[in-house]
């Protein structure tokens, strides 16, 4: 899997968010991140629990990240945070090989479309996931959030969309296929230019009051039904 600089050979990509989007919510991996990243304030910066909580969730919704508001408000070192909370969190106990996933994924006709990784986490944790999904060798690149050089990039910043394109290799935002379960990360590539933009939801999650991208799906096989056009022959249901 390469990292940087593809070379562009005219196939649209399709970008996917990894953390909750290729696996579901209920792994709770989010929750565990929460968990790490609260005893990572407390220890870090002094705070009670309740602080912790309490500046975690403004920097995440300012921010969309906690490690961005860490890095710009207290000059934290950011490859630690990294090592104590992304790369300490207990995947192996929670994700596993994804049949379902991967037939999906293969389904997809890769002559037509790039599948490129695209993450807001450090390249270690987003490698690890794919890896333990069993989808590790699908993907033809990734675009990460690099905590070794700040000021970070990341969605929904319009640099991290830029770099998505530049990494991959695309050059049409209107050819770029998007899927993220985050709202602001599909409603920012929407305002980008990116046409084909799917937020991924939960079986359990209400309709959104308006639309972040141009669909939304609660199971990743509605991508058939929505991009026939970049699955391989037979692989798409009548209707
Ligand atoms: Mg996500």
């Amino acid at each position: 899997m390469e990292n940087s600089n593809a070379t562009g050979d005219g196939r649209p990509v399709f970008f996917f968010d990894i953390d909750n989007c290729l696996y579901s919510r209920s792994k709770k991996v989010h929750d565990m991140m929460k968990t790490l990243i609260r005893q990572y304030f407390a220890t870090h910066l002094q705070l009670s629990p309740e602080e912790s909580q309490t500046l975690h969730e403004t920097y995440y919704q300012q921010y969309g990240l906690a490690i961005e508001g860490l890095v710009r408000h207290h000059k934290i070192d950011p490859l630690e945070y990294n090592r104590l909370v992304d790369d300490a969190l207990p995947l192996e106990a929670v994700l596993h090989p994804d049949p379902e996933l991967r037939a999906l994924l293969q389904s997809i006709n890769t002559s037509k479309v790039k599948l490129w990784l695209f993450t807001n986490a450090y390249v270690n944790h987003g490698k690890r996931v794919v890896k333990l999904l069993g989808v590790e060798d699908l993907f033809e690149g990734i675009t990460y959030c690099d905590y070794a050089s700040p000021p970070l990039v990341c969605k929904p910043k319009r640099e991290a969309y830029e770099l998505a394109m530049r990494q991959s290799g695309a050059t049409d935002p209107g050819k770029c296929y998007f899927i993220d379960d985050s709202a602001i990360n599909c409603q920012a590539a929407v305002e980008f230019g990116w046409k084909n933009v799917i937020h991924k939801l939960e079986p359990e999650d209400p309709d959104p009051e308006f639309p972040h991208g141009r669909w939304h799906i609660r199971d990743l096989k509605e991508l058939k039904t929505i991009f026939p056009e970049v699955f391989k022959e037979g692989e798409v249901e009548a209707k």
